[in-house]
Parts: C-alpha cells; structure tokens; sequence
C-alpha cells in the first residue's frame, strides 16, 4: 500500500504531421499510475523540438492552452515520473532534452541504474557538468558520448548499454527517429502498437496503447532496441539473451495497470491466481472476501473464486487523493489514511472478513485500515497478501530502499499479524510467484536477496543530492541539498 512505482514512458512516431502532443497527453494519462510527481512531452518536427514539463499530475500539467502551444508533429516523447532517485524538483523532469554536435535527443526513462554512481564519477572527472540529480542524466550523457564517435543514433544507444548496469526501458527521439530499448534483463516493462492511422506507439504498458488507439503488436524484448522512422520498423538484437530475464514479479503484483499485458501474461490474471492460491493455501471460514483498492481488488475477487466466499466492497478509495494532498497542520490531526480510504458498514459489520492486499512495507497503513474495518463493526479480520513479505530493498526502480523500513525484517509473522490488529495474516508463498509470471524468469530479489546484478554501493533516492551536501560542506557552504535549482 505504501510502496510507490517508478515512472512509465511514451512515444509515437507518425509518417505525416499531426497532434502527436495531443496523442502523448492520452498516453501518459493512462500511464498515471506509475508516477504523479512530475510529467513531460518533446514534440518532434522536421527536426526541432517543443517541450512542457512540470511537478504534477498530466492533467494539471497539460492544460488545454499548453496543449494548444505545441506545433503539429511526426514525433513525441513523453513521461510521467515518481522519483526512485533523485528529488523532486523541476530538474529532474523529463524527457530530458540534449543538444550535441550531431543534432539533438529527447530521452525518456523508466528504472534505475546499478552503476549511476560509477558512471557519472567517470563523465564528471572527465569534464561533465550535471544539471539535474536522476539517472537519466547519467544514461543522456553517455549516449551523446557515443553518438559523437558513430554514425547513428542506435549504434550509440547500442554501445551505451555495454556499460548500462541495471533496469532501464527507454524511449529516445533524434531529428529524425523514434527508439526504444529494454535492459537485458527487461525489469521494467514496454511495450509497442501502431494505429489505424499508421503512426507507431510505444509505451510503458499496454493499457496506453489502447488509450491512443494503437493496437498492441508485442512486448519489447529483453536487451532489444526498435528504431521506427518513415522508413518502417528495425529491431536490433545485439544485446537480447546476454542476460536471463528479469521482469519485476511486482509489475504483476502491484504497479502496473490490471487491464495491462505484459511479457504475454494479463496483470488481472496474474491477480487472480495470487487470490485463488490464497485461498488455497488459507483456508478460512468467513462471510465476505474484500480488496484494498485498487491493487488488491483482483486478488480478492479470485479469493472469491476460489473458496465460494463472496465478494463484496468493504473499502472505498477517495479517488481524487493525488500529489496535491498536503496534511493542513498540526490542529487537524486526522489519520490519513481515513482520508484515502473509507469502511463500507453495511459490507462488513457483524461479518468475518479476509482483507487482501498486495503487501506490508513498514506495517503502519495495514494496521490503520484493520481498524478502520473493526470500527465499522468487522467481527474478525483475516488478512492475506497477494505477495511474500519483503525482506530487501530494490535498486531497479522502485523506492523499498531500506531493511530498516520492513516490518518483515524485524517481526515474525505471528508478531506482525498481531502489531496490525488481525485475527490472522498469510502471504502469498514465494514458490507461488513463477505461476504468476506464466512460469518465465522474473525478479524477486525483495522477498529473496537473490539480486541478479550486483548491488551498487550508494542506494539511496537522493544520493547525489547528499553528495552534493558533502561537497557544499566540504566548501564551507550552507546550502540546501533540497534547493530547487542546484
Ligand atoms: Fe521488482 Fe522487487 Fe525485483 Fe525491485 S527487487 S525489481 S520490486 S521484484
């Protein structure tokens, strides 16, 4: 409930001019779950590039009177992020744009580098002077790096990724094509479609595409890189199967979108198989199976399925919760979660319920919406996560950063089921998750340790910002590490 996503990309490429920007709003509108910080979109046209990005939502961001601002197009690139490194401040927006002695990129970037801190070392020894705090900076660099030494814009992406470490799904536009390219290890899904109308899309998830209208084509591979111009499609292979595949299990699980497909599995049925081997595995008497919304809801309606217990609505989401809620003080002290979510009495008063939700990061929330169910008069309270208990950080785009943060690290499960105030907890068992990914390789380092990189020294979100303090201390001075414009 309170493990936040990364951020997901966009990007289209039509043969004649047309509202590219228009078509990119849609697209990051349907990718909004996966980041409410900040949002951007490059337009693309014969050559030169317009750009909006700002903090918040799309919709706040891109008012119709921006929308209206861009030029007609045959390219965009955009973005929607929540920061897994690097602060919140306008820098940090993308795309982000470069100009170079060969022409101009627009880079969008969904994950997190493992070798960030390594790299920029190396590029600021040598001369680099960075204006924003996130990897994408990092990755920007070493491609306009390599495009001076090459002749395209794809074998320059191609050498940047022999020494790109870690999770990263891209999309790029030259003056003249649109890329994208997956880590060899695919973490971080994308995805790409075409359009009645011809023009190419590529996103983050599939729910985009038929937002704009594209129908889906397939997943982007591991390791691949597509490069779409008026010419038609080329698919680059030179990094696929250098690395075993490594989707995140919690794509499935949490972050992405139910009526999304990735890597050939639907996120609603990867759902209802983690509800329906709850079920199986926890067997328990009760009237009526809910959801946490919004990740938990499928999990609960396969629980359902599963043990012949009915569904019902026991929470409901305030749906206009987003980046802009601010607690107003110390006078109004009301819990915030009873603000996000509300009990449905009449579902649950009197009843033994099962609550499904998709995790327990720090155990707080769990325990604040068990008793929001218990003051709506819930007889018992049996709850079952639709994932194993998180015992390690990630370092591949997601903000678990810290073992000092996860309840499971420090408390049995008995101890945690009676810290949150239920009559009973179980997890979803880590040999379960290969049923959810279609039985392919995937992620599952948080619950397992098993990392498939190596782990980077400095993990924390704001890394370069504590740098940059050491430095400002170093120098005597006292400036802020969370300025806005370093
Ligand atoms: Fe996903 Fe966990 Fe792997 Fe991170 S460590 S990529 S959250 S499975």
């Amino acid at each position: 409930m309170s493990i936040r996503e990364e951020c997901g990309v966009f990007g289209v490429l039509s043969e004649k001019p047309m509202d590219v920007a228009g078509i990119s709003y849609y697209g990051l509108y349907a990718l909004q779950h996966r980041g409410q910080e900040s949002c951007g979109i490059v337009v693309g046209e014969d050559g030169l590039f317009f750009s909006h990005k700002d903090l918040g939502l799309v919709n706040e961001v891109f008012t119709k009177d921006i929308l209206q601002q861009f030029p007609k197009g045959t390219m965009a690139v955009g973005h929607v992020r929540y920061g897994t490194t690097g602060a919140t401040n306008r820098n940090n927006c993308q795309p982000i744009e470069v100009n170079h002695q060969k022409g101009r990129m627009a880079l969008a970037h969904n994950g997190n580098l493992c070798n960030a801190e390594v790299l920029r070392n190396e590029l600021e020894l040598n001369g680099a002077i960075f204006h924003s705090t996130s990897d994408t900076e990092t990755i920007a660099y070493i491609i306009t790096k390599e495009r001076l030494k090459t002749n395209s814009i794809e074998e320059a992406l191609s050498r940047a990724m022999n020494v790109l470490e870690g999770a990263y799904s891209l999309v790029l536009m030259s003056p003249q094509k649109l890329i994208c390219a997956r880590d060899p290890y695919g973490f971080r899904p994308l995805c790409f479609g075409r359009r009645a109308d011809g023009a190419y899309v590529v996103a983050s998830e599939s729910c985009a595409l038929q937002a704009v209208g594209a129908n889906f084509i397939r997943d982007v591979e591991p390791g691949e890189i597509l490069v779409f111009s008026r010419d038609g499609m080329v698919s680059r292979r030179e990094h696929c199967g250098t690395k075993k595949k490594h989707l995140c299990i919690f794509e499935y699980i949490y972050f992405s979108r139910p009526d999304s497909v990735i890597d050939g599995i639907s996120v609603h049925k990867a759902r209802l198989r983690a509800g329906e081997i709850l079920a199986k595995t926890y067997p328990t008497e009760a009237d009526i199976v809910i959801g946490v919304p919004d990740s938990g809801l499928d999990a609960a309606l396969g629980y359902s399925q599963a043990s012949g217990i009915p569904y019902g609505i026991g929470l409901i989401k305030n749906k206009y919760i987003g980046r802009t809620f601010i607690s107003p003080g110390q006078d109004a002290r009301i819990d915030q979660v009873k603000i996000k979510l509300s009990a449905v009495e009449e579902s649950v008063k009197g009843k033994r319920v099962i609550m499904i939700d998709d995790s327990i990061v720090r155990g707080t929330t769990s325990g604040r919406i068990v008793k929001l169910l218990r003051d709506a008069g819930a007889k018992e309270i049996h709850v079952r996560i639709s994932a194993p208990p998180f015992l390690h950080p990630c370092y591949y785009g997601t903000d678990i950063d810290s073992e000092d943060h996860l309840i499971a690290c420090h408390h049995s499960e008995t101890e945690i089921c009676q810290m949150i105030g239920a009559d009973s907890l179980g997890y979803l068992p880590m040999e379960s998750l290969r049923e959810l990914s279609g039985n392919c390789y995937y992620c599952n380092a948080c619950f397992s340790g098993a990392y498939p990189t190596e782990i980077p020294k400095d993990t924390g979100k704001n890394r370069f910002e504590q740098k940059l303090s050491e430095i400002h201390k170093i120098n005597g001075e006292e400036r802020s590490s969370k300025h806005e414009n370093l």
